[in-house]
């Protein structure tokens, strides 16, 4: 007898949030990997599918294996394609274990794949591209974990002076006035794998453009589950869609015997009325359709540029 179909390949999830694209697969135990190609940064290394290996920033929650095995693919084919090192940051606990896995590949390899890896703790930052910083929080698994949020630190005009004419505010510059603060802008914010805690409450996700938080259990029977596992539960969203500002909301980490279209419904049901700011990496088949009509929307012109901001100075 033939077999009446080939293993199916693990598709790739994507999302068009602009001006961003949420791209990559999240299976809760099988992996987790999310590019944001224009911060050029994947947050969590699963199995390393194709598009991620292009990020130079790797942002690792935790090591749990459906988070890290690709690791040292990422090195290795970066190495291989002539890209420069990628710069993987993770938990400090983890930097020395996953250093020596390296150590131990490039013995394997026998080639000298140069890799970097550094631990962070909580509240610590790095520039990741120019004024753009990746911010370590303190996220709460069963082993050492961190979310983080990538923010632009921006200049912004001090209230005081925004009313002013342009030609006064350059008099004032010109006379050596300290006319601008720094905001930070919080453009996206990852929790990882992570129980309900403090940090989902901090300002860089209250107020990030895109959360992409995980949501491992959806029965209302399984709370119990993620407890242990110590994962957040559909009902945990319920008060973090009251207080994040997001404009977008990207769900990962739901598990393979979870049904697309059970936890939709609860989705609906905890996130009200911003449901449709709420959506699933994984669910192929509404980004698809949401893509379609992204595109429908944009041959019609009915797209607006994104303006910039008032008061905004570079
Ligand atoms: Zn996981
Ligand atoms: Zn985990």
């Amino acid at each position: 007898m033939v077999p009446r179909q080939s293993p199916k390949e693990g598709q790739i999830g994507f999302l068009y949030l602009p001006p961003i694209r949420v791209q990559g697969i999240s299976v809760a135990g099988e992996q987790t990997a999310v590019g944001i190609p224009e911060y050029d940064i994947v947050f969590d290394i699963g199995l390393c599918p194709r598009p991620v290996i292009s990020a130079k920033v790797l942002a690792l929650s935790h090591t749990h294996m459906d988070h890290v095995a690709g690791l040292p693919y990422y090195f290795s084919q970066r190495y291989f394609q002539k890209l420069p090192v990628g710069k993987c940051y993770c938990p400090k606990p983890m930097a020395e274990p996953l250093q020596a896995m390296m150590r131990t590949w490039v013995a394997l390899e026998r080639q000298e794949t140069p890799f970097e890896i550094v631990g962070l703790e909580p509240g610590d930052e790095v520039e990741i591209k120019p004024n753009t910083f990746l911010r370590a929080h303190a996220s709460s698994h069963t082993i050492p974990s961190l979310a983080y949020s990538v923010v632009e630190k921006r200049k912004k005009l001090r209230v005081e002076f925004s009313e002013l004419p342009r030609e006064r505010i350059r008099e004032l510059r010109l006379a050596g006035e300290e006319i601008s603060n720094v905001v930070d802008v919080s453009l996206v914010a990852y929790t990882g794998d992570t129980e309900p805690a403090p940090f989902l409450y901090h300002s860089d996700f209250v107020n990030a453009r895109v959360v992409i938080t995980e949501c491992t259990f959806f029965d209302p029977e399984h709370q119990d589950k993620a407890k242990i596992g110590k994962h957040i539960h559909v009902e945990d969203l319920r008060s973090l869609f009251a207080v994040w500002k997001a404009e977008h909301v990207v769900v990962v980490h739901a598990s393979r015997r979870t049904m697309l279209s059970f936890a939709r419904e609860r989705l609906n049901d905890v996130a009200g009325s911003r449901a449709d700011s709420v959506h699933m990496l994984m669910d192929f088949r509404a980004n698809r359709k949401r893509l379609e009509l992204q595109s429908l929307e944009f041959d019609s012109g009915e797209h607006s540029d994104v303006s910039s901001e008032n008061n905004e100075i570079g």
